[in-house]
């Protein structure tokens, strides 16, 4: 099965796309994890990208379009896959219908106004991907298999408010439009994460 994980900064798509890879055996696809990963490599999409994600802006979308388009051309790809955090524009979302075929949009659907406590209390394990927040894990390694837990750098309140309102001008109009195509299941993502996660395994 091929699904998109739809949601605003901090709606909790990397908590359950960690959650959904391993249920249903899929490749989980981070569009900002593969730029971080980039960016600390020091290649040149991550030279590309490293001022766009500072500044808490989209990446422009024929960068991303082509790493989605030759990623999705691996192997592991085959028996389906899960995108989180990409299509994040409607040019976007018209490229990949022209790659491949969606069978199934995710939308966490959240009150904005929890997103920026979300996002500026994040730590995320380096190893496994595992999100938690400062207020409920604090510890410095993963519960999960002992990787090193840091914050990322755009998780600042500054970068975190233009990330919310690029998010609301640019990514947003896509519930509409996944929603015209009959693919959209929206999920209450304010609830607790393993509620969401039964949410989610409920509809797939
Ligand atoms: P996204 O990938 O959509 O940007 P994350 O999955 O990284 O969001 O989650 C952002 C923050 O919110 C993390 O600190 C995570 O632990 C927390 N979080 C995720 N889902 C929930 C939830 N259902 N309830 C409360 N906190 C959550
Ligand atoms: P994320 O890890 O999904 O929160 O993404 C981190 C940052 O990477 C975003 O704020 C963007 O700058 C960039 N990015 C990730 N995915 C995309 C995308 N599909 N289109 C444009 N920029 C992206």
């Amino acid at each position: 099965m091929n699904i998109i994980l739809l949601g605003a900064p901090g709606a909790g798509k990397g908590t359950q796309a960690v959650r959904i890879a391993e249920k249903y055996k899929i490749p989980h696809i981070s569009t900002g994890d593969i730029f971080r990963k980039n960016i600390k490599e020091g290649t040149l999409v991550g030279l590309k990208a490293k001022s766009y994600i500072d500044k808490g802006q989209l990446v422009p979308d024929e960068v991303v379009v082509e790493i989605v388009e030759n990623r999705l051309k691996e192997a592991d790809c085959k028996a389906g896959y899960l995108l989180d955090g990409f299509p994040r524009t409607l040019a976007q979302a018209e490229a990949l219908s022209k790659i491949t075929k969606i069978d199934a949009v995710i939308n966490l659907d959240i009150d904005l106004k929890k997103l920026a406590d979300r996002l500026t209390g994040r730590r995320i394990c380096r190893d496994c991907g595992e999100s938690y927040h400062i207020s409920t894990y604090s510890d410095k390694a993963c519960k999960k298999c002992g990787g090193e837990i840091y914050q990322r750098d755009d998780d600042n309140i500054a970068t975190v408010n233009s990330r919310l309102q690029v998010y609301e001008n640019q990514t947003k109009p896509l519930i509409e439009y996944y929603s015209s195509k009959n693919l959209l299941k929206n999920i209450d993502g304010g609830q607790d994460i393993d509620k969401v996660f039964e949410d989610i395994v409920n509809i797939l």
